[in-house]
Formats: C-alpha cells, structure tokens, sequence
C-alpha cells in the first residue's frame, strides 16, 4: 500500500478485521492512518476527502472504496471536555488527530477496535478484542451506559452485530439497554433510516427483529407497528411480518436482491389495515381511506425515521394494490397487471394469504390470472360466465365497480 511507501503508518481496522478472523470476505475496507487526508490525497490521486464534522479519505480502486480514516483522538483527553478545534475556519468536532492508542478508545466493540499492521501482519489489540472476539462476545470498550448515552445508536449496532456475528452481549453491555433505548428517540431520522436498513436488509432480519423486541428497541424503531401488534386479539398480523421477514432473510441467501419497500410496506402493514379500518367506519370509501391511512402513517413513521420517497411511493404502490386486487372483474386486473409494483403486490397479497390476512382463493387467482391466457383471462374477468371472478368476495367486488375509481397517480 502506497501509505506505507510513504511511510505513515496504515492499519486495517474495524469490520474488516472482525470478519477475516472469522473467515469471512468483509462488505468493505477501513483503513486508519496517521496521515492527515491532506497527506491522503497528496499520495492518492484517485481520493476524494468527504465528510465535514468527520474528515475521511475516500479512496477508489476501480469499483472498490476504501475508506482511510486519520487516527483521531478522544474528546476525554480535551480538559474543556468540548474538544472544539477550527480548521479552514470551520468548527470541526471530531477532526482532532490523534495516534492509535488515542483512536482505539473512540471505536465502539472491543472486536471492532482491532488493528491490522499491514506492514508486518501483527494485530493491535489495546482492549482485549482478541480474547472477546475468540469467545465470540461483543463487549463494549468503556463504561457502557456512558457509551450508550455518547451514541445510542451503538444499542443497534450491539444488536446487530450480534446477530451477525452469531456472538453474545457481554452482561454488562446488555444490561443497560432496555433502560436506555428511549435515547433512541434523539436520533436524527436519516441516521436511524440508515441503521434499519443495515439490521432488515442484511439477511438476518428476522433474528434482528426479535432481539430488538427483546431490548424494547423495535417500539422504538416502529411505534405504530408495536403498539397494533400490542392490541392484537389474533396474532396473525405478528405472524405476516415474521413471514415476510424469513422471506426476505431466504432471498438474501439465495443472492437475490432485496428492496427496502417491500419489508417497511410489511412492517407498517397493520397499522396501516387498521387506520384504514377506522377510515372506512368513518364513511369514507376504500381507496380513499387507504389513501389518508397511508399519509397518516407514513406521516409519522417520517418524523422516526427518514425515507426517500420513491421508497415511500412504492410503499404505497404495494398496499394500495391490495385493496385493488378484491376487484378481479372486466378490465380493471389487466391494467393491475401493468403497474409498475404488480410483481411487489402480489408477492405481497401471497403473504398476506399465507398467514390469514387474506382469502387464499384470491391469491390463487391472481397466480392463474398472471399465467393465463387471453381466452382463460376473458372468462376470469366476465361477471357472466361461470367462474368470472374469484369466488367468495364476488359479490364485493361488483359492489365497488363503478364506484370512486381510485385515480391511478396516488
Ligand atoms: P460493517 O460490517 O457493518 O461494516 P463495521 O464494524 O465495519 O461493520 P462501520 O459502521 O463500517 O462498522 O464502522 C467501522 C468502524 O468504525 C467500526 O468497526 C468501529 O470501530 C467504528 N465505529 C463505527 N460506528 C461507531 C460508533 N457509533 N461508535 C463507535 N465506533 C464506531
Ligand atoms: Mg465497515
């Protein structure tokens, strides 16, 4: 590596060495130096320096990005306990450099504070990370609780990483979790958007989403999903989400690709179904009321966690296709069929139908209705041929022909 050439000192450090030791190929590369990114980007033409509060060197190697960071040193070690530095005129909290010892104490898990000299092979350990990492315990370096308080999101991480990882918590890490997570609550959502991709989409969702019900951390990250499935008399919404969310984890084993819609349309299903309900008794049609269940909730989902909207748009592509997939009579499901989300939404109802939220017959029908063709797709759609439409909701689909056509832009 060039760092080395130009002798500054360079370690792999973080993830990457946590997944080696255990044998498995890292998702990306952290390197930590005491080379400031000035010094970085003077050495690596290819280098973009990205980050304002916290100064990293982004450099590309091909489609690789690997992510040089200069050693920085602890707020603790400020008597002012502020740490405040300017630089270009900026105030810049975290770009206080420091050496290795001093950078080891800001990581977060012992095992995520290993350092890898690449220039003779060694490993860096100041916090025992070997020992924890052998023992397969996450542990966290310090105080916990305070650790905890300086970046709840670290709460997350301990439980994904322990997912991950197949480790356990120390007791001590553990222990102040449920008391903490309402921290959570102070977190800016796109930071917390960011985070539940990581734990939902990484293929251990499942596991995830139980041991964040375990800590109280999921009522955190899901209010309105935690408080429906709370009042629940059946549990099968309880049993659609862990569904989609073992789906989801066998997807992602089998290297298919995952979308966050699909899983966040799940996760906010019932709250959804459920407002829409009270809509609905309120006299408001269906597609209306599916509508502003959606605002709603999506609404304050928002002010948890941040999402982009072509995220939220398919959100509500999917749920609304389920309302309009009762309606299997004359034109109507060819055009279902064109719609962008068609695939999402009928995956979607299959699930639904699986776990008791919908008529396994009406899922049958869209499965025949996708492979049929055009003269079997002419008598499924004809009110007046035997068998048009799918059986038992017949009657409840011509009563909503006609009526408040829901426009096709929602
Ligand atoms: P992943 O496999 O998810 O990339 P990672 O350990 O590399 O896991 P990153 O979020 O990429 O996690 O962070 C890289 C390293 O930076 C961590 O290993 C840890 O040492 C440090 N770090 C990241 N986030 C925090 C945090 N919130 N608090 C303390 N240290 C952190
Ligand atoms: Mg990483």
């Amino acid at each position: 590596m060039r760092l080395k050439k130009a002798n500054f000192e360079a370690y792999l450090v973080g993830g990457c060495v946590r997944d080696l030791l255990l044998g498995r190929e890292p998702k990306d590369f952290d390197v930590a130096t005491n080379a400031s990114p000035e010094q970085i980007k003077q050495i690596f033409r290819n280098c973009r320096i990205i980050g304002r509060r916290f100064r990293l060197a982004h450099v590309f190697f091909g489609r690789e990005i690997i992510e040089v960071a200069t050693f920085r040193g602890s707020d603790n070690d400020d008597d002012s306990g502020q740490h405040v530095v300017h630089e270009d005129g900026r105030l810049l909290r975290d770009n206080v450099f420091g050496t290795l010892e001093q950078d080891v104490w800001r990581r977060d898990f012992t095992v995520n504070a290993l350092y890898y000299n690449i220039r003779d092979f060694s490993v860096v350990d100041y916090t025992g990370g070997m020992q924890d990492h052998a023992n397969g315990v996450l542990r966290l370096i310090g105080d916990p609780a305070a650790r905890y308080r300086e970046d709840p999101v670290r709460m997350l991480r301990a439980v994904r990483f322990a997912v991950k990882l197949g480790f356990t918590l120390h007791p001590d890490t553990e222990r102040p979790i449920t008391e903490l997570a309402d921290l959570l609550r102070g977190i800016p959502p796109a930071r917390l958007y960011d985070e539940i991709l990581k734990l939902f989409l990484a293929g251990y969702g499942l596991q995830t989403y139980e041991m964040l019900q375990h800590y109280g951390l999921f009522g955190i990250l899901f209010p309105q999903t935690e408080h429906y499935l709370n009042l629940l008399e059946h549990d099968f919404p309880r049993l659609f989400l862990i569904r989609a969310l073992d789906n989801s984890d066998k997807r992602f084993a089998d290297g298919k690709s995952l979308t966050p819609y699909f899983l966040l349309a799940a996760i906010l299903w019932e709250p959804l179904r459920e407002t829409a309900k009270k809509h609905m008794a309120n006299g408001e049609n269906e597609a209306i009321a599916y509508q502003n269940a959606a605002n709603e909730i999506l609404n304050k989902q928002l002010r948890v966690t941040a999402m982009p909207r072509h995220i939220t748009q398919a959100m509500r592509d999917v749920w609304f296709l389920q309302h309009k997939f009762t309606r299997t009579l004359g034109s109507r499901p060819y055009r279902l069929l064109e719609q962008p989300k068609f695939r999402a939404g009928y995956d979607f109802l299959v699930l639904r139908a699986e776990t008791g939220g919908a008529e396994p017959e009406l899922a049958e029908w869209w499965r025949q209705f996708q492979e049929a063709d055009e003269e079997k797709r002419k008598i499924m759609t004809s009110p007046s041929e035997a068998g048009g439409g799918h059986s038992k909701r017949r009657r409840k689909s011509t009563r909503f022909r006609n009526k408040a056509r829901p426009n096709g832009n929602e």
